[in-house]
């Protein structure tokens, strides 16, 4: 519709030069580079300190809006950006705009206090780097009143190589981060299982994440020595940091989680799960399964504790955490340089791929290329949905029910 539309957007002069402009977030970059032009405002660097912290404040005071044309610079405040827009007004943008179609467009820059703005910015723009791009596309839709396009916030190249200048078995002792958190997940197969062991860790406000363990393994026994060799907990429904897939097999899963103290997944075609607190999750909240149901046992009282996720949304998760590089250039999930190429094979079989709507907007799907030969794959998008469930990955769609536009 807006295509086809008169497509009439809000222009107001510019203080320097006098053109009359819309305000523009950003323009597209060229090249990789992002012309002069949109909403500026201080580096991460500029204002973050050693230990990570950002200083809001001077976030909220670094920002003003550089105009496209000349590049001159105006500052906010209420008054000025009201006499811009007394003297605003609509431009026809699509010149074989159908008539019958008048659609006028304007975004938050013209009414909104940019201080506000900036921060509403930074703060979907780290939800992002941890994964989330939920806060970003409330942001474009709401603030912006442009179309999400998730693709145009993902980058196009998943790193399939991200060997991290580690072996397997190194323990990490980040300099700068809290010690890291560990979980064991596993995905099981008729006779043997494979287990991924990964440390997760916020290092000076960035979240990273690295392999420790990647093993196939043939009894529940070795699952649980590797978990103890990692003093990780074992204490089910109570807190675990162990995990086994239950899609296969799922009774004796359950059995088994139980008798260990661990935890069932359960991948799920979902999106996301509503939970008590009201929250829309990409988890569920902890299901108690009794597993003596309907048999002799069933007055032993023995549950398991399953979490249902949206394969979807880990696959999501997964892929964007594997695109984003520290200020370094580093990768922020890596892998031992040891994984070996069954481990790399494994996690990248599900592949990415860019997606047309019919209403023209650009999403990603996921196809798995490489079905029988997943299984490291599909532990490692278990590890980012206990990520998720620690907190360090963002929550999914907390706020986008909420209408501040
Ligand atoms: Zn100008």
């Amino acid at each position: 519709m807006w295509t086809r539309s008169t497509q009439r957007t809000w222009h107001i002069k510019c203080d320097c030069c006098g053109e009359e402009i819309p305000y523009i977030w950003k323009l597209p970059a060229i090249n990789g580079k992002v012309p002069p032009g949109g909403i500026r405002y201080a580096s991460t660097k500029e204002i973050t300190d050693e230990e990570g912290t950002i200083d809001w404040v001077k976030l909220r005071e670094s920002v003003y809006y550089q105009c496209q044309l000349c590049e001159g610079r105006m500052d906010w405040n209420a008054a000025d950006q009201d006499r811009r827009n007394q003297s605003g007004r609509y431009i026809q943008m699509n010149e074989n705009g159908d008539p019958s179609y008048e659609f006028f467009n304007y975004n938050a820059i013209a009414h909104a206090p940019w201080p506000e703005l900036i921060t509403k910015w930074k703060e979907a723009t780290i939800a992002r780097s941890r994964g989330d791009l939920s806060k970003l596309e409330n942001f474009v839709r709401k603030q912006l009143a442009e179309a999400w396009n998730e693709s145009d916030y993902m980058s196009d190249e998943v790193q399939e190589n991200a060997r991290g200048g580690y072996l397997l078995g190194e323990k990490w002792e980040p300099e700068g981060g809290d010690e890291p958190l560990l979980f064991l997940t596993c995905d099981v197969q008729k006779d043997h299982y494979y287990v991924v062991v990964r440390a997760w860790c916020v290092i000076n406000g960035v979240l990273q994440s690295r392999l420790i363990e990647r093993e196939k393994v043939v009894s529940v026994g070795a699952i649980r020595d590797l978990a103890d060799k990692w003093q990780i907990t074992q204490n089910g429904i109570r807190g675990s940091r162990v995990f086994m897939d239950g899609n296969y097999n799922t009774g004796q899963v359950q059995r088994i989680a139980a008798d260990n103290g661990w935890m069932v997944f359960r991948g799920d075609k979902a999106m996301d799960f509503r939970h008590q607190d009201g929250l829309r999750r990409i988890y569920s909240d902890v299901q108690y399964i009794d597993i003596g149901e309907g048999t002799r046992e069933a007055k032993g009282g023995r549950y398991a504790g399953q979490v249902r996720f949206s394969k979807h949304s880990a696959l999501n998760r997964l892929s964007l955490i594997r695109s984003i590089k520290t200020e370094d250039d580093k990768m922020v999930w890596t892998y031992a340089d040891n994984a070996g190429s069954v481990y790399e094979r494994q996690i990248n079989a599900w592949h990415r791929i860019s997606k047309t709507a019919p209403d023209g907007k650009r999403f990603y799907d996921f196809i798995n290329r490489d079905s029988k030969d997943d299984h490291y794959g599909d532990a490692e998008q278990q590890q980012v949905v206990c990520a998720a469930m620690a907190g360090l990955v963002g929550v999914s769609g907390a706020d986008n029910s909420e209408d501040d536009a």
